[in-house]
């Protein structure tokens, strides 16, 4: 027998599948990332027309089936609607969707992952931060979430904190001024930029976003997080193809 569980979450997809309804996958602070069926919700006068679009946080009660489960009802407390009325803004929401759907599972503890999403998208809304900061923050500190990222605090050579001077691939890690010659590929980085990077790591959630940098460094933040999501992040994501159309 089937039960009904109430979940606190967000939308990170929906897919629309037959005439009416839509497939969802929910990222929850419960059950971890798990998908719901949205029956009858692209229905003009379906409770759920409006919630079941991707953004949408807030208490959604599910039937949980024997291998699925039925999105019943929803109270959304945010929508981020701001983010329907700017459409490069929306496209890097769906990039950070499209992340937090790859790193998540379910039966998981995705509670930070969640966090990070909603701070991330009210960081969106705000003016003061440049979107493509947000990006890097938010790919990084996702990297760190995850597990998977590379050493950043010591140099991979010789273990010492100080003096540390570029990003090695072929290391993982950092690299001191002492153990750099030789090292192949070596991505060379700002003592700021460095900061930065430990900054976002060891960093709340909650004062993630209350900074900004200076150009060079959003500069070499651009570069290292390339590499960065080449090497630690085996996937294309599509919703980042349409975003750099856009914004380059
Ligand atoms: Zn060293």
């Amino acid at each position: 027998m089937g039960q009904t569980v109430t979940l606190t979450g967000m939308v990170l997809l929906a897919a629309p599948i037959g005439d009416y309804d839509k497939r969802l996958v929910l990222l929850t602070k419960e059950r971890g990332k798990i998908t719901a069926f949205a029956k009858g919700s692209r229905r003009q006068n379906s409770p759920l027309l409006a919630a079941a679009n991707p953004f949408s946080f807030g208490a959604f009660t599910c039937f949980e089936g024997r291998t699925s489960y039925n999105l019943m009802q929803a109270e959304i407390s945010n929508y981020f609607s701001g983010l329907s009325q700017d459409y490069e803004a929306a496209y890097y929401g769906f990039y950070f969707m499209e992340i937090a759907d790859y790193y998540a599972r379910e039966n998981n503890d995705e509670a930070e992952m969640l966090r990070l999403l909603y701070a991330t998208l009210r960081a969106l809304m705000n003016a003061h931060i440049p979107n493509e900061l947000i990006r890097y923050i938010f790919e990084w500190k996702s990297m760190v979430i995850s597990g998977e990222y590379p050493q950043m605090f010591c140099c991979t050579g010789c273990g010492v904190q100080e003096d540390l001077r570029a990003f090695v691939p072929a290391g993982d890690g950092l690299v001191c001024k002492n153990c750099l010659s030789g090292s192949k590929g070596a991505v060379l980085l700002l003592e700021s930029t460095i900061y930065t990077y430990q900054y976002i790591a060891s960093s709340t959630i909650e004062k993630l976003y209350s900074f900004t940098v200076s150009e060079d460094v959003l500069r070499e933040m651009k570069r290292l997080q390339s590499r960065l999501c080449k090497i630690y992040m085996d996937k294309q994501f599509k919703s980042l193809d349409i975003l750099e159309s856009i914004v380059t």
